[in-house]
């Protein structure tokens, strides 16, 4: 079992970071790469093979992904709103993906289990529509969390 991390955002934040806290600097490319890490090490530490990337190239993402054998690939964004009430765990599966869908629901549960957080349940991205590059150009079963 492989699985392929990729926390969202260019390293270092240059030049995307994401989401950024205007009042701390917290930056989303920071905390992604963070969970990302955490990720990989309980993942080690069950015995799952894993492969880190974390790049401004959507393109190199799902390259390095797909040349990685990797069984699933985990894409790991934290979003961010003005609006108090815009807050909660939400997982995306590719439209048409069985398996992405049943992955995201597994990763899903266990988030909104695990840190209690507002369940705004499984999302799907229609290529065309509301596609993600990441989710739409690997070749495994897909989230983006
Ligand atoms: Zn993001």
């Amino acid at each position: 079992m492989k699985v392929f991390l990729n926390p969202g955002h260019a390293p270092g934040g240059h030049p995307d970071p994401g989401a950024v806290n205007s009042e701390s600097g917290l930056r989303e490319c920071d905390v992604a790469l963070a969970v990302g890490q955490s990720a990989e090490s309980y993942l080690n530490a069950a015995g799952v093979a894993t492969e880190l990337l974390q790049s401004d190239s959507l393109e190199e993402i799902c390259e390095a992904s797909n040349a990685s054998d990797a069984d699933i690939f985990v894409s790991i964004h934290c979003n961010a709103a003005e609006a108090e009430e815009a807050n909660g765990t939400e997982t995306w599966a590719c439209a048409g993906s069985y398996r992405g869908s049943m992955l995201a629901s597994c990763i899903q549960n266990q988030i909104v289990d695990a840190l209690d957080t507002k369940d705004r349940g499984v999302k799907i991205a229609t290529p065309g529509v509301n596609g993600l590059y990441v989710l739409t150009n690997t070749d495994m079963p897909a989230v983006l969390v």
